[in-house]
């Protein structure tokens, strides 16, 4: 694909990859194999986390995959989770389990991530996995991350003995996405908020990737001119001032502020880094419809591998 405009397109490389999916997955059954089947834990009713679940098993069903949720009340004890993902782990219909995080305060959350069958996890939360991706095996790598480099590659961003510098380093996006582009032959600096003169470091990134939860921290001095900006973050603000400031003149902005009282912003200050980045993504529009696709691609793998068939 090519850069348009400055900007990468998540959403299009995303619908490119679910159609890619959904052709697999006819070839599959076509072949009389099984139809892939996701499962998605969703323990209370935190509102966004409904939504992404929602998302999930909606993408799924578009694709031909069976998608489920498995909804728990909130003050569901960790023994009945535990029996839960068990009961997941032993049906043969179901071949990828996600938990949605967060978890509700007190259940074990690292412990129940690690009691999914490591080759249905489909978010490659379990250690198995994540050791797997460090060691260059096969096995599954989180959504976003994965997202993020798939993107790269269809834009063909070159990786190879460039610069990356990833800002955050959490286990989900910061961690798996240095080790993706470690793979690739970048020379990978990790950020976090410890960092001194962060900008600086940033400066010198021909790829940048932003994964804090910060709005719009990832100003135009970060950015080296002609660099590659990855925006993950996903923030609401909700304060009309920071809308007009970070988005001048831009109505539509306004108007969901009015519709919903907040609208979503990234990690990176897209109104100012957009003219100096060759490409920076778009929050919503970027990482975000990425994020679902690869679950998708992550969820066919899973079933391909458990029908004895190769992954890709
Ligand atoms: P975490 O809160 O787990 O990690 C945030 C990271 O940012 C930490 O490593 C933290 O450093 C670092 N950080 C915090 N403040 C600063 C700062 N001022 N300067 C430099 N680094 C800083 O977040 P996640 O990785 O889970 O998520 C990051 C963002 O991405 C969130 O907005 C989240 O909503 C979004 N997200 C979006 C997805 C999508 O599909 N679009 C999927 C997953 C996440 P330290 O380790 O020192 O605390």
């Amino acid at each position: 694909m090519k850069i348009e405009d400055g900007i990468l397109d998540g959403k299009a490389v995303a619908a490119e990859i679910r159609a890619e999916v959904a052709d697999r997955v006819a070839e599959l059954t076509a072949a009389g194999h099984r139809r892939p089947g996701l499962a998605a834990v969703l323990i209370g009713d935190d509102p966004a986390s409904k939504v992404y679940v929602g998302t999930k098993t909606r993408a799924c069903e578009e694709v031909g995959i069976d998608g489920r949720a498995v909804i728990l009340p909130s003050d569901t004890p960790a023994a009945e989770v535990r029996e839960v993902i068990d009961r997941l782990n032993a049906d043969d219909a179901v071949d990828g389990i996600l938990i949605q995080l967060p978890l509700p305060e007190g259940l074990p959350e690292r412990e129940l991530l690690q009691r999914v069958d490591p080759a249905k996890d489909v978010d490659g939360f379990h250690p198995l996995n994540v050791g797997r991706l460090w060691l260059g095996e096969s096995g599954f790598v989180p959504a976003t991350p994965r997202g993020i480099l798939e993107l790269l590659r269809r834009y063909e961003v070159p990786l190879k003995g460039s610069r990356a510098v990833v800002v955050g380093r959490s286990t989900i996006v910061g961690k798996p996405v240095a080790a993706l582009l470690l793979a690739e032959h970048a020379t990978v600096t990790v950020c976090h908020s410890r960092t001194r003169d962060l900008a600086a470091v940033c400066a010198e990134a021909d790829v940048l990737v932003a994964a804090v939860g910060k709005a719009a921290l990832i100003g135009p001095d970060h950015v080296k001119p002609g660099a590659i900006v990855v925006d993950v973050g996903t923030n609401r603000i909700t304060e009309r001032a920071e809308v007009e400031r970070l988005f001048p003149g831009d109505a539509g902005r306004l108007e969901t502020l009015e519709r919903r009282g907040g609208t979503l912003v990234g990690d990176v200050d897209f109104t100012r880094v957009r003219g100096r980045a060759a490409g920076v993504t778009p929050v919503p529009g970027g990482v975000g419809p990425l994020t679902v696709a690869l679950l998708l691609a992550n969820t066919l793998e899973a079933a391909r591998r458990r029908q004895g068939l190769d992954a890709s």
